[in-house]
């Protein structure tokens, strides 16, 4: 029985924390569907597309084997009927501080009572990327600071890219 995780978020753009977190699940399940919430009414920095190639093309990057047990979809509804519809059994969630628990811990709960079936799963954030958040990246690199420590290289050429074109 292959053994599937759902990890959700907007990964716009992908940073080291969320790396960690997504290395942490593929060393622990047969396959990680990383799900990128869409909302319509928030406009992202990244499109679907773009951010799923970067996640590919880092993982590709960190480990080619990974690619296999990777698959990026979008989703926008609950992550939790997105978790059902590609069969995961698990939920993973990253923890870098109380802030995060206390309010992972009231999600877990309304997402385990609406399906039972899919565990919430939470691995600690590594204390070396635990302060990145992917809302302070766009907003330094916006302002022309440098996030070179915060992100995956292909990211950061990415966004360079981005910010260029937006002049
Ligand atoms: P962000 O808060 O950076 O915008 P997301 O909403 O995309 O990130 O978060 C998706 C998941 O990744 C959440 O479980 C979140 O706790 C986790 N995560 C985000 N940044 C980090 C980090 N620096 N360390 C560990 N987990 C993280």
């Amino acid at each position: 029985m292959t053994r599937t995780a759902f990890y959700p978020g907007s990964f716009d753009p992908l940073t080291n924390g969320h790396l960690d977190i997504l290395m942490q699940a593929l060393h622990c399940v047969d396959k990680v569907v990383v799900g990128i919430g869409i909302h319509p009414g928030k406009a992202p920095m990244f499109s679907f597309d773009e951010r799923a190639n970067l996640i590919r093309q880092v993982v590709g990057e960190v480990d080619e084997s990974l690619q296999q047990c990777l698959e990026v979809k979008a989703f926008d509804g609950l992550a939790v009927d997105a978790a059902r519809d590609c069969a995961a059994s698990m939920m993973v969630r990253g923890l870098r501080d109380g802030t995060d628990l206390d309010y992972e811990m009231q999600l877990s709960g309304m997402n385990g009572t609406m399906q039972p079936d899919i565990k919430t799963v939470f691995f600690p954030a590594t204390p070396a990327t635990r302060f990145i958040t992917g809302t302070l990246v766009r907003q330094i690199a916006k302002m022309g600071g440098e996030v070179e420590k915060f992100v995956p290289a292909p990211v950061l050429t990415a966004l360079h890219e981005k910010l260029q074109k937006a002049g």
